[in-house]
């Protein structure tokens, strides 16, 4: 049985389906596919994510999956990615291109790299190690404001091991040629495409994928209890389903506190899960945007947003009619958490506000917003935090003595495997090991 069909519980079907396995079902709370990858098309017509999602996918088998899915139904763009700050725009990565900061910030960033300290192994957590690896000057513009604003959790709890590919690291030499040839050192380039759906927006790759496993899909189906000792599901709308071996995509946090008799141990670990929440505002505006960047961090506190996506570019069908000369759409990711409270019922009021505050849009353009959209996302990003490692090591392996193998971005808890090229391979991989008794490399950090 497969409790979830967001990507990781897609991937463990598709990958069932693919060996020709016939006797699994998948169930799944909402009444549509996808989880934080489904799509949405709001009243006036705009389609939205839960957030810009863009495919960074490490694997052809993925790729594969993606390929059958769309067809020839997709567009390729670019990965441009800009950070704004101090009224300018920076390429990303910032530190390599702090050149455009005006002179006061652009001291302060190479000095602080000239007179780095602190042995970046031995750094205790993450904020330890970002002061070691960047400098006080990078640290002060960039990676603390900014990093405080998507985790919304203290960065001293957090741990520094996720970071590896996340965060490209720092050469100074190539920072100062860069500043000396006035060179722009970019993320992106030719070799640095993605793929987006046509219609549909990113959902639209689940959706497809789902539509060949429909007859074993159960949607409308919560669980509220697992008894491990009976092998059984409960669900919130009174089915009772036995497995042999269950694969849970759900929420850990949730999956334990839905499971009947657990050892104190297990469950008083569990709280050790942290994670933060989002909210997302779509706002679909009756105006042509002519902005070719796909999406801009915004570490500054004169917007509650750390990134904003102009999703119109990802797909002109993203918008009314498909028509960009008319309509453009923006969509704003906002973190909040019991650190960092937000205020749901004014979060689409400030949003605006920091995108004039930002210098994204002026005042007089605010009238040609003619769709507000709002998700709320209750568990947004597991955060890597300095205790996350040593409650999976006991409860993973607890929930397997039991048959249950909790897999995909929240299922598993790990920031640095919770994309969704990593999920939905987490989902195959499981399948493989207990098939064929594969090692998933992806869980087990070797991508
Ligand atoms: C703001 C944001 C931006 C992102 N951007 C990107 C990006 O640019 N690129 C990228 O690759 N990834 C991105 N991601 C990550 C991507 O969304 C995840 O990798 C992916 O959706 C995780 O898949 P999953 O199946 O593990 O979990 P989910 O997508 O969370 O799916 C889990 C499923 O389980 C279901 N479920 C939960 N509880 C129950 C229950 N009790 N009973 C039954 N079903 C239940 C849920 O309804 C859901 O459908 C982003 C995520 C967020 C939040």
């Amino acid at each position: 049985m497969i409790l979830g069909a967001g990507p990781t519980g897609l991937g463990a079907a598709y990958h069932l389906n693919k060996l020709g396995h016939t006797t699994w079902q998948l169930f799944e709370r909402n009444s549509h596919v996808g989880g934080l990858s489904a799509s949405f098309v709001d009243d006036k017509g705009f389609t939205w994510d839960i957030g810009g999602h863009v495919l960074f996918s490490h694997y052809a088998y993925f790729d594969q999956a993606v390929a059958e899915a769309l067809g020839d139904e997709y567009y390729e763009h670019q990965r441009e990615s800009w950070v704004r700050i101090l009224q300018t725009w920076v390429p990303y990565p910032f530190q390599n291109n702090v050149r455009h900061l005006p002179d006061h910030a652009l001291r302060e960033c190479v000095n602080g790299l000239r007179s780095l300290h602190g042995n970046r192994a031995q750094a205790a957590d993450f904020h330890e190690w970002m002061r070691s690896v960047f400098g006080s000057g990078i640290v002060k513009y960039f990676m603390e404001p900014y990093n405080r604003k998507v985790w919304g959790v203290p960065l001293e709890t957090m741990s520094k091991e996720w970071i590896a590919e996340r965060v490209s690291v720092v050469d100074l030499a190539r920072i100062e040629r860069n500043i000396a040839e006035q060179r722009d050192d970019l993320s992106w380039g030719p070799n640095n495409t993605f793929k987006f759906p046509k219609k549909g927006g990113t959902g639209a790759i689940y959706e497809s994928i789902a539509g060949r496993l429909r007859d074993r899909i159960f949607l409308d189906h919560e669980m509220s209890v697992v008894d491990l000792e009976q092998k059984q599901v409960s669900f919130a709308n009174g089915r009772v389903e036995n497995y042999d071996v269950l694969i849970n995509t759900a929420p850990l946090d949730l999956l334990v506190a839905s499971c009947g008799s657990l050892p104190e141990a297990v469950r008083a670990l569990a709280e050790d899960l942290v994670h933060n929440s989002g909210l997302i505002v779509g706002l679909g505006c009756e105006e042509r945007r002519d902005d070719a960047k796909c999406w801009m961090y915004f570490p500054e506190d004169n917007s509650p947003f750390y990134r904003v996506t102009n999703f119109h570019n990802y797909s002109r069908f993203n918008v009314p009619g498909g028509d960009t000369d008319r309509y453009s759409s923006l969509m704003c990711e906002t973190t909040y958490s019991p650190y960092k409270l937000e205020d749901k019922a004014n979060i689409i009021d400030e949003t605006v506000q920091g995108l004039v505050n930002s210098g994204m849009i002026h005042e007089p353009q605010i009238q040609r917003i003619v769709s507000q959209y709002l998700i709320d996302i209750p568990h947004s990003y597991p955060v890597p935090t300095l205790g996350r490692d040593k409650a999976l090591s006991v409860i993973q392996p607890y929930l397997e003595s039991k048959d249950v193998y909790s897999r995909g971005r929240f299922g598993a808890w790990k920031y640095e495997v919770g994309n969704m090229d990593h999920s939905f391979m987490q989902g195959v991989e499981v399948i493989e090991r207990l098939f064929a008794g594969g090692g998933e490399p992806t869980l087990n950090g070797r991508v």
